[in-house]
C-alpha cells in the first residue's frame, strides 16, 4: 500500500514513513493511492469478530510494512478491557427500533479521539523504537484534544509531549485531567493567555526549521493516516451491531469539525461497507454544511468563529476535508492546485456543475444545530430513552433524525460522555452528570505544570532544556 500527497508534488511512501511525518513536503496530506476492497466473504467472516481483532482485519488493509505478528500485538494492547472500560470495546445502545448509540467514548479521556490516539501512541513507540529515533510532540489545547494525547502518549518510549494550554480557561475538568498526568515525558505548559495564544506559539515554533529540526518536533494532529484508519474500523463494528445481515445498510449520523471522524466513514464505504447515507452534523459553524448544500467552501476566519456549546465542533477549517476533495477531482493535480490556490488567494472556492454531481453521488447529506436544539436533545433523550448524551452527540442525534429513513438503522456516534461537559447538561436537565468513578480520583491528586507568559523564546528555552 503506497500514500500519495492530496498536492501530488510529494513522493509516494509506505505507511510507517506517513506515520511520522504529519504534513507532506508540498503541504498535501498523505492517502492511499486506492482504497482497499472488502469482499463479501471477508465482510461475512467480520461479522463474528471481537473487536481487536476486527481491528486487526482492517487494519491490516492499510499497514503492510509492518510485521503481521507485532501489529496483531499493538493492537491487542490497546483495544482492552482496562483501557476502554469493557470487553465490548465499542457498546451499542438501542434506543428503539432501527435508532442506536455507537458508543466511542469508554476510552481514558471519555471521548472518541482515545479510539485512534490509543493506538497511535502504540504505534509511535514501536516505529520510534525499530528506527532508533525519539520524538518530541508540540501541541496546543483548548482542552479536549490536549489531554487524549497526553494519555495516549504518557509513559511511551521515546516520545515527550509539551502541550500548550490557556491557563484558567479550561473547566475544572479538563485541567485535572491534564495537570494531575505524573509521567515524566508529559510537560503541560499553561500560558497566561488564550487558546489563540498557544497556537500562534506552536505555529512559530514550527516555522522554526532549525529548532524544529534539532528538538525533533511533530505533531499528532487529526490529518494523521493512521488516526483516520483506527476510526475505520468502529464503522465497521457499528454496522454489525446494528443489522442482521450484510444485505441490509445502514445510515450513520457524526457531529463533525475536522472532518476526522466522517472521512472514516467515507473510507469505510470505499471499502465497500454498505452506508446509505453519511450524515454530516455542525453546530453554528456550519460551514461545512454550506458546502453540502451549494458546492462551497468558505472556511471562517478568526471572530467568524462562534464559541458554542459544543466546543470540539468549533472549526473554521475543516482540515481533512482536502482529502475527500481529492476524490471529488478524480485526484487532478490540476485542479487541486486551483482550488487550494483559490482559497488562499479569495478565501473560498466553488465547485463546478460536474463535481457538484459527484459529491450529491458521494452519500452525505449535511445539517447544523444550535444551542437551543442541542439542549432540547440532550432533555428529550433523557426523558424519553434515560440516556444522557453530551452537547456534541446531541448536535448527530439531532441531525440524523432529520435525515432518518424508515427501515434504515440509523446508527448515531456517540463522541463524548456527559461528564465532560457539566454546564450544558445542568442547564438541560437540571442535574449534574455523574463524574466516573477514574475521575472522582484525580480530584485528589497534584497538579503538575508550569506556566509561563505567552513568551516565545522563553517557551522554547524550556522545551530546549527539557528534552
Ligand atoms: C473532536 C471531536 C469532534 C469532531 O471530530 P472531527 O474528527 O474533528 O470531525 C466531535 N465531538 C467530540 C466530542 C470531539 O472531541
Amino acid at each position: 500500500m503506497r500514500y500519495v500527497s492530496t498536492r501530488s508534488k510529494a513522493p509516494a511512501k509506505g505507511f510507517s514513513s506517513v506515520l511520522l511525518e504529519g504534513l507532506a513536503q508540498d503541504g498535501g496530506l498523505y492517502t492511499p493511492e486506492e482504497y482497499p476492497q472488502i469482499s463479501a466473504k471477508e465482510l461475512s467472516l467480520m461479522r463474528t469478530m471481537n473487536y481487536p481483532q476486527l481491528a486487526n482485519a482492517v487494519l491490516g488493509k492499510f499497514i503492510d510494512d509492518i510485521h503481521a505478528g507485532d501489529l496483531r500485538e499493538l493492537i491487542n494492547a490497546t483495544y482492552t478491557k482496562e483501557n476502554f472500560a469493557s470487553d465490548k470495546i465499542v457498546p451499542i445502545k438501542h434506543l428503539e427500533e432501527n435508532l442506536y448509540l455507537l458508543d466511542l467514548c469508554q476510552g481514558p479521556t471519555l471521548a472518541f479521539k482515545d479510539m485512534a490516539l490509543q493506538f497511535l501512541g502504540r504505534l509511535f513507540e514501536y516505529s520510534l523504537a525499530k528506527s532508533g529515533q525519539s520524538l518530541t510532540i508540540l501541541g496546543a489545547t483548548s482542552g479536549d484534544t490536549g489531554s487524549s494525547a497526553e494519555y495516549a502518549m504518557r509513559a511511551r518510549k521515546g516520545v515527550r509531549v509539551f502541550m500548550l494550554s490557556p491557563l484558567g480557561r479550561m473547566s475544572e475538568f479538563q485541567k485535572k485531567q491534564m495537570y494531575t498526568l505524573q509521567d515524566e515525558n508529559i510537560f503541560n505548559i499553561a500560558i497566561k493567555g488564550t487558546f489563540d495564544d498557544c497556537q500562534d506559539i506552536v505555529k512559530a515554533i514550527n516555522e522554526d526549521a532549525k529548532f524544529k529540526r534539532q528538538y525533533k518536533i511533530g505533531a499528532v494532529n487529526s490529518i494523521n493516516w493512521a488516526r483516520i484508519a483506527a476510526q475505520v474500523v468502529y464503522y465497521f463494528w457499528g454496522y454489525f451491531r446494528a443489522t442482521n445481515s450484510n444485505d441490509e445498510r445502514v445510515m450513520f449520523s457524526v457531529p463533525t469539525g475536522n472532518f476526522g471522524n466522517i472521512l472514516a466513514g467515507y473510507v469505510a464505504k470505499q471499502m465497500g461497507l454498505p452506508v446509505e447515507k453519511l450524515i454530516l452534523a455542525t453546530n453554528e459553524n456550519n460551514v461545512l454544511e454550506e458546502f453540502f448544500e451549494n458546492g462551497t467552501y468558505r472556511p471562517r476566519v478568526g471572530q467568524e468563529v462562534h464559541a458554542t456549546s459544543s466546543p470540539s465542533m468549533d472549526i473554521s477549517k475543516a482540515s481533512n476535508f482536502e482529502r475527500y476533495i481529492f476524490d471529488i477531482v478524480d485526484r487532478n493535480p490540476k485542479r487541486m492546485a486551483e482550488l487550494w490556490e483559490g482559497l488562499k488567494s479569495a478565501g473560498f472556492f466553488d465547485l463546478g456543475s460536474e463535481e457538484i454531481e459527484k459529491v450529491r453521488a458521494s452519500g452525505f447529506v449535511a445539517g447544523s444545530s444550535t444551542h437551543a436544539d442541542r439542549v432540547a436533545m440532550i432533555r428529550s433523550m433523557y426523558e424519553k430513552y434515560r440516556v444522557l448524551v453530551d452537547p456534541h452527540t446531541a448536535d448527530g442525534i439531532h441531525t440524523g433524525l432529520k435525515f432518518r429513513e424508515k427501515n434504515i438503522p440509523l446508527v448515531c456516534l456517540e463522541t463524548a460522555q456527559p461528564a465532560k461537559f457539566a454546564a450544558t447538561i445542568r442547564e438541560s436537565i437540571g442535574q449534574e452528570p455523574e463524574l466516573p468513578k477514574s475521575f472522582k480520583e484525580l480530584e485528589k491528586l497534584p497538579e503538575r505544570f508550569v506556566s509561563f507568559e505567552p513568551d516565545l523564546e522563553k517557551i522554547k528555552h524550556y522545551i530546549a532544556t527539557a528534552v
